[in-house]
């Protein structure tokens, strides 16, 4: 069995200051993630173990475990390498044009996705994807890792909004959080992702 594994942060854990803090970051990465990253793996070794005639599992539960951990994890992983430090700013070459197709403009894409971030009921993401047969990018609104997620799209850019990620630091006001965000989005990173599905 192939084990998930929990990579490090792809900058120090203070990078993304003054608009996510260091506070959050560490316990987001450091107990968060590896929340979802040990969950996934418990919830493999019991398909495993029955598999194997070793152990009677109830595999709609097993499996909704394990979609939700695999999911979270597989969004944090994705989350991490979409920020950076002395990020923000604008889409890049084939990004930006994409935008512009298919939302007229950066600024009625940007509202979109916020919009998108701040109405998720509960715990949940926004999300950028691409579909490679109409050749589209849509916004997506996640519930928790996985309700709402629609198969085969490919994912470019994500934005947790579960309270772990910003109360420390915006109290129940997520719209800010949401609009600092921006701030931080590692634009090349989309890109490279984009360039790699187109
Ligand atoms: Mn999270």
């Amino acid at each position: 069995m192939k084990k998930f594994e929990l990579s490090p942060l792809p900058y120090a854990y203070d990078a993304l200051q003054p608009y996510i803090s260091k506070e959050i970051m560490t316990l987001h990465h450091d107990k968060h993630h590896l929340a979802y990253v040990n969950g996934a793996n418990a919830a493999l070794e019991k398909l495993e173990k029955s598999r194997k005639g070793e152990l009677e599992i109830d595999v709609k539960a097993v499996l909704k475990e394990f979609s939700f951990n695999f999911a979270g994890h597989i969004l944090h992983s994705l989350f991490w390498n979409n920020m950076g430090p002395n990020k923000g700013g604008m889409p890049k070459v084939k990004v930006a044009e994409q935008i512009n197709n298919d939302f007229g403009s950066f600024d009625a894409f940007k509202k979109e996705f916020s919009s998108a971030a701040k109405t998720v009921e509960g715990s949940g993401w926004a999300l950028l994807a691409f579909d490679c047969e109409t050749k589209q990018l849509f916004v997506l609104q996640i519930e928790k890792h996985n309700v709402l997620m629609v198969a085969g799209l490919k994912p470019l850019l994500v934005l947790d909004v579960f309270e772990h990620a910003y109360y420390l630091d915006y109290k129940n006001d997520r719209a800010n959080y949401v609009e600092n965000w921006w701030n931080v989005v590692n634009w090349d990173d989309v890109e490279k992702r984009f360039s790699m599905v187109m």
